[in-house]
């Protein structure tokens, strides 16, 4: 089967030929039909400090992906051959405290599809059963593609009540910009993302910003002036994993504001503490999504009228996998979408 793997500890990815996954007793083979390009899969494409030291090499990568059920294990329920799913890229270990309390997005032991074992960027994935996330009818393969990221937009956005609350979202990369959207299918009152490339804040616009702001031309607090916002915001989402960025949140929060921060900033990140302090603001850290709490919200979500279509914004043959990259990394899209039939 054709994969697209690191072979070589060096930038690039290449399309390889390996053997089709075996399934085992509780496992499905799941036949891909669409994957996304992430951030992530960028960072092991250049190669960074990062995936240095956390992708073992060689390694089929890519983790966002839908296709059909092709095989199942002889324990597994509730599954069918043909079923189209998608997945949870993080695999847990079942037996740490978090694990056995439910509380599955909090173990201590995580793999990572295409990340630390083999990934979605593959005609054929094998993942434990209870990973697959079965897709409703209505809702297409495309859409079906993104749901780990839209995943992560909506345990970040929805740690903290939004319905009539001002909501900061700084960075808008393809996360941040779902997460304006969710802010605005639930029923937040301004929706002010900020960031420096303005083809992805007019994406933000699309999706349901109420303000967007760049940084570089334009001043946060000046912004909030003509909102009228006297205090400053309710709640914050950090989606740049930029420390300038974190540090505006903290400026522009009001007091008791909430933060909810999925954005990874350099390790040890220097900010003004007494403004978490004195403000008495909360601080959450966002790893992946809710298993399974967040797929639930997320399709409810999508059959409720949220429309994530706008956000794929370039569609390529997995032939083509470079030009997709290089689509990607250009800062000119929302996703790009690879396709494997
Ligand atoms: P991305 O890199 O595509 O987007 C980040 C955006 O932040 C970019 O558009 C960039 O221009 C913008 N930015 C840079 N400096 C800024 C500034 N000073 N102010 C405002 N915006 C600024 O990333 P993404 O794929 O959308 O992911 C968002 C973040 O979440 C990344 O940091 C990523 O590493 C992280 N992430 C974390 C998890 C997790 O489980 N915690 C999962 C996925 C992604
Ligand atoms: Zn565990």
């Amino acid at each position: 089967m054709r994969t697209l793997a690191k072979t070589k500890r060096e930038p690039g990815i290449w399309m390889t030929d390996s053997p089709k996954p075996e399934v085992g007793h509780n496992d499905v083979r799941i036949r891909i039909r669409k994957t996304a390009i992430c951030g992530t899969d960028m960072h092991i494409y250049k190669w960074d400090d990062w995936s240095q030291k956390t992708v073992p090499v060689p390694m089929t990568v890519g983790h966002e992906y839908v296709g059909t059920v092709d095989a199942i294990g002889t324990e597994v329920r509730g599954l069918t051959i043909g079923q189209r799913v998608s997945g949870e890229g993080h695999l847990v270990c079942g037996h740490c405290r978090n694990c056995r309390a439910g509380r599955r997005h909090l173990c201590r032991n995580t793999q990572g599809v295409g990340v630390t074992r083999p990934g979605a960027f593959a005609d054929y994935l094998v993942i434990p059963a209870e990973n697959a996330f079965p897709i409703p009818d209505d809702i297409p393969d495309e859409i079906a593609s993104i749901l780990d990221p839209f995943g992560n937009a909506a345990h970040t956005a929805l740690s903290f009540d939004l319905v009539g609350e001002d909501v900061l979202i700084t960075g808008a990369g393809p996360i941040g910009i779902m997460a304006a959207a969710i802010c605005r299918h639930v029923g937040a009152r301004h929706i002010v993302i900020t960031d420096m490339n303005d083809y992805r804040l007019s994406l933000a616009k699309t999706m349901g910003a109420s303000r967007t702001v760049n940084v570089e031309r334009e001043s946060l607090p000046d912004v909030m002036k003509t909102l009228g916002m006297v205090e400053g915001f309710d709640v914050g989402l950090e989606m740049s994993g930029v420390a300038s960025a974190f540090r505006q949140m903290l400026d522009t929060m009001n007091h008791g504001g909430k933060i909810a921060m999925l954005g990874i900033p350099p390790g040890e990140t220097a900010i003004d503490w007494t403004k978490v302090i004195f403000k008495g603001l909360t601080i959450k850290g966002i790893y992946g999504r809710e298993m399974y709490e967040t797929w639930y919200k997320m399709i409810a979500m999508l059959q409720g009228g949220l429309d994530l279509s706008p956000m794929i914004t370039h569609r390529f043959d997995v032939k083509d996998y470079l030009e997709g990259f290089e689509t990607m990394g250009s800062g000119k899209s929302g996703k790009v979408v690879l396709s494997w039939t």
